[in-house]
């Protein structure tokens, strides 16, 4: 029998294996029963890559598990109990969106529903129609996009702060129709918040579907009105719920070409039994976010984002935020080191107890310079040199002061090297 772990959103320690603990870690170390794992003392600042489960949503999922036992597509009582709870999930979602129950789609993750999107249009437009996305969309619709229409597929440039160039796509529009539009609602790297009600008007003027991976805005900032884009994408575990499971929002009148074919699940637009207690796991953490969010709790913490900025770029002379000038989400940090590679800081703030990210994607262990920032007009030099750092509810000031000051010294001993 293992120990009984706390969940690491509440006192910033996480369960690693024991393999990878090195000797001179100042981590504390805890044997489980097991004798397996170690307990560290992390300051997670990853929150955008993925977030830890919060109690509510693994308390859920238990007990769904226990009680909602059924397949919703078995012809039963104990399946009408399962397909009651999917329906009153879905139900809850399509509130706190302001859309349609028929409109979700349950899937895998954001990755599953961009796809599907994709994959949809692809399957329905006519042989010459184009798809425009953001050049900063993540690399699983910028991906698959580029999969699915080749070079029929256009990358919407943005300004050098981030946010889509709404001149460029106004003009573009009176001149040609693409089958559809996508943009996502804030960008996962810089954090940067898209005016996506603003595109979406635009794409009504001109009869254009509008398509927003809303996966980082999701459990962050208030979901009411994201129902109103066409489609729309979100995954649980950036907010809180269990990897594995998203949604698709979708025209519920309309056809949806599914992705995964087989049983006719999800009104036959994605085949696969539902995972009933990780959706409703899901549910619960949006629940959460929702009300914090309607609490206003994302305000301070946003001001404790810009004290940490401020600190950054007092105690770092040289360093810069990117995107600094644009809306961005309270979260999010992305900033451009003033000297030394991703790497290296990676380790040093790993070794200092602090998980932080460098954005973007990493191919066979080699970092590729970040297309976003690239789409941003950062020369790869210096995208090499940009880390991120994002927050999550139950990050403290303090954890942000903490990490503001082991940056500094950080910065010292890259220079001290150096020198
Ligand atoms: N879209 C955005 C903006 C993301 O940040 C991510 C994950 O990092 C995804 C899509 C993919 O989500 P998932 O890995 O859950 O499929």
């Amino acid at each position: 029998m293992g120990r009984r772990i706390t969940p690491p959103s509440e006192n910033n320690e996480v369960w690693l294996p024991r393999a990878p603990a090195r000797r001179g870690c100042h981590h504390k170390k805890l044997a489980s029963a097991s004798g397996d794992c170690i307990l560290l003392s992390v300051i997670y600042f990853d929150h955008n890559a993925t977030a830890p489960v919060i109690r509510e949503a693994r308390d859920a999922w238990l007990d769904a598990t226990e009680t909602v036992t059924g397949n919703p597509s078995s012809p039963h009582r104990i399946g009408e109990r399962a397909n009651a709870a999917l329906r009153e999930a879905r139900e809850k979602l399509a509130a706190f969106l302001g859309c349609h129950p028929t409109d979700i789609i349950w899937t895998s993750g954001a990755t599953e529903a961009n796809n599907t999107v994709m994959h949809h249009f692809a399957r329905t437009l006519d042989a010459k129609a184009e798809v425009w996305v953001s050049a900063i969309e993540h690399p699983c619709v910028h991906e698959s996009a580029k999969h699915y229409f080749g070079k029929r597929a256009k990358f919407i440039p943005v300004t050098h702060d981030g946010v889509i160039d709404l001149d460029w796509l106004t003009a573009e529009l009176a001149d040609t129709r693409p089958g559809l539009v996508g943009v996502m609602a804030a960008n996962n790297e810089t954090g940067v918040i898209q005016p996506w009600r603003e595109i979406l008007a635009i794409c009504r003027q001109y009869k254009v579907p509008f398509f927003s991976d809303a996966v980082q805005w999701l459990g962050k900032m208030p979901a009411k009105e994201l129902g109103e884009c066409d489609f729309l994408s979100g995954a649980a575990h950036k907010f809180g719920g269990p990897r594995g499971i998203g949604f698709l929002k979708a025209p519920g009148k309309s056809h949806v070409t599914p992705l995964l074919v087989g049983g006719k699940q999800e009104q036959g637009r994605r085949a696969g039994t539902e995972n009933v207690a990780t959706i409703i796991s899901m549910l619960a953490a949006l629940e959460v976010r929702e009300k914090q969010i309607v609490r206003g709790e994302h305000v301070l913490r946003g001001v404790w984002r810009e004290n940490f900025e401020r600190q950054l770029l007092h105690k770092l002379p040289g360093a810069t935020v990117v995107g600094a000038k644009s809306p961005r989400l309270w979260n999010t940090v992305s900033a451009l080191m003033p000297e030394g590679v991703q790497l290296r800081w990676l380790s040093r703030l790993d070794k200092a107890g602090f998980a932080v990210s460098t954005g973007s994607a990493c191919t066979t262990g080699k970092e590729e310079p970040s297309h976003v920032l690239a789409a941003m007009g950062f020369k790869a030099a210096e995208a090499h040199r940009v880390l991120r750092f994002s927050s999550g509810w139950e990050t403290s000031e303090a954890d942000w002061d903490a990490l503001a000051d082991s940056l500094a010294k950080v910065h010292a001993e890259l220079h001290h090297a150096r020198a």
